[in-house]
């Protein structure tokens, strides 16, 4: 007696009670063994855990006399025991915390352990999810079903590692995709005894990509109706102005010969009319010639050689000699790339530029006009800059549009054509036209030129 409440002093007040109850259970009842885990106190104070085993020896009455008992410790084991436990608390909260799907499956391809995200989609698959003892069962999945998987559980158990993309047909007839990758779980000795699935939902994904597949489609669909639109219009804008030509050379000739033929007979208002008639029809060959010339650039392949830009700008001012000496103007031109290209082409575009830059000069200034360019790994960037009248930022964008003008043909002669070539000159070449100018101080075109269009 004296013994035992020593010895109870030890036991840790928490579980005092406890203890002296499963002991006098063994003494008033038949058994005679006695097992307790509890914490005891150490020499440093410190407790223990133990678990104590012992025997009850009792007398011919049945009256216990004697205990033997043997006491373990098991503070290490109770340690491990909570941080294991500790771990797989964290583990199953790290595993339901996830939207992807994590199972495992034993051999027998029953499923033993799930995170939430499996259990709810397999719900939503099947209605029901029953989990008897260790495994957790899906009584509803169609047999099709799980024969597929079964497929995937063969090939893991064998021990391959893997994935492979799926998709369910969830009953309101949406579908999942996901993709499911299987790892097989082995001991020790090497031999499977289960495979890991971990599976991601990438229906938005899926969903996505296939809107991006429909958006390309659209793309692509608008883009050739665009091109055979423009290839019609082109041609159109051909024939047209080819056919125009006949009619209206007749038109012309018809008028001449009327005047000459009524010369003198016919009174002023008459001549003025068949003047205007003459003019009109005159302006109209420009327009049609213009309209033809448009409509030719950009058919056929490029054919691209060699061409020294300096040799296509003093072609260009011989042209314009005569002008260049009347006005005064001051040409200054940087030394020049040789760049790949078409001749005729840049002959255009320069020529367009420059004739415009002498063209739209200031009242009373000569004109300066400045070419000059810059290089970077793809493109050639070509400037042409003036003094003249300079531009209206507001028609930056129309001036380049097909028979836009800024002025009247009384002002200026011109049919607003020599900048839409341009500009479909440049295009051609991949490259882009702009202008930077304000009313009165001068314009300054800019264009590239790819180094090498056909890419
Ligand atoms: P056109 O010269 O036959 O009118 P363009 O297409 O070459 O046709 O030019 C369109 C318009 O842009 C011109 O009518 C003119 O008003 C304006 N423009 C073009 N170049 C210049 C320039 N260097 N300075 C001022 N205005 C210009």
């Amino acid at each position: 007696k004296e013994n035992l409440s020593t010895w109870f002093q030890y036991v840790h007040p928490d579980e005092r009670v406890l203890v002296e109850k499963s002991i006098n259970e063994v003494i008033i009842s038949q058994d005679q063994v006695w097992e307790s885990e509890y914490r005891y106190m150490k020499s440093d104070s410190s407790y223990a855990h133990v678990a104590n085993k012992g025997i009850a020896i009792k007398d011919e009455n049945g009256v216990p006399y004697r205990m033997i008992g043997a006491m373990r410790d098991i503070t290490k084991e109770k340690e491990q025991y909570y941080e294991i436990k500790r771990i797989q608390q964290n583990l199953n909260s790290l595993i339901n915390n996830t939207t992807d799907y994590i199972w495992s499956i034993d051999t027998e391809m029953k499923v033993i352990a799930c995170n939430n995200a499996f259990s709810e989609v397999i719900f939503l698959l099947t209605g029901k999810v029953v989990v008897e003892g260790t495994h957790v069962l899906f009584p509803e999945v169609k047999k099709e079903l799980l024969d597929n998987w079964n497929i995937y559980y063969t090939r893991a158990l064998k021990g391959e590692i893997f994935t492979i993309e799926e998709h369910e047909t969830l009953p309101d007839n949406s579908k999942r995709y996901g993709i499911v990758s299987f790892t097989p779980i082995t001991s020790l000795d090497g031999t499977v005894q289960g495979v890991a699935c971990f599976g991601k939902d990438i229906s938005e994904l899926k969903k996505s990509e296939e809107r991006l597949l429909e958006l390309n489609k659209e793309l692509e669909k608008r883009a050739e109706e665009l091109a055979a639109s423009n290839i019609e219009l082109e041609r159109f804008a051909y024939v047209a102005s080819h056919d125009l030509q006949e009619p209206l050379r007749m038109v012309s000739s018809f008028l001449q010969l009327l005047e000459k033929k009524y010369e003198g007979n016919l009174d002023e208002t008459a001549q003025k009319y068949i003047h205007f008639a003459v003019d009109g029809a005159a302006r109209m060959k420009v327009l049609i010639k213009d309209l033809l010339q448009y409509s030719k650039i950009g058919t056929g392949a490029l054919e691209l050689v060699p061409i020294d830009i300096n040799n296509v700008l003093s072609d260009i001012l011989l042209l314009f000699k005569e002008e260049i000496n009347n006005s005064n103007a001051e040409i200054v031109v940087q030394n020049m790339p040789v760049i790949l290209a078409e001749k005729t082409a840049m002959m255009q575009l320069f020529q367009n530029l420059i004739s415009n830059a002498l063209k739209y000069k200031s009242p009373h200034i000569a004109p300066i006009v400045e070419v000059s360019y810059t290089e970077d790994n793809h493109y050639w960037n070509f400037k042409v800059k003036d003094n003249g009248l300079g531009i209206d930022p507001n028609y930056n964008e129309k001036i380049f549009v097909i028979f836009q003008r800024l002025h009247n043909k009384d002002e200026f002669s011109g049919t607003g054509i020599g900048l839409a070539i341009c500009k479909k000159i440049v295009e051609r070449y991949q490259g882009q036209i702009r202008v930077e100018s304000e009313q009165g101080a001068g314009s300054t075109f800019i264009f590239t030129i790819a180094k090498n269009p056909m890419i």
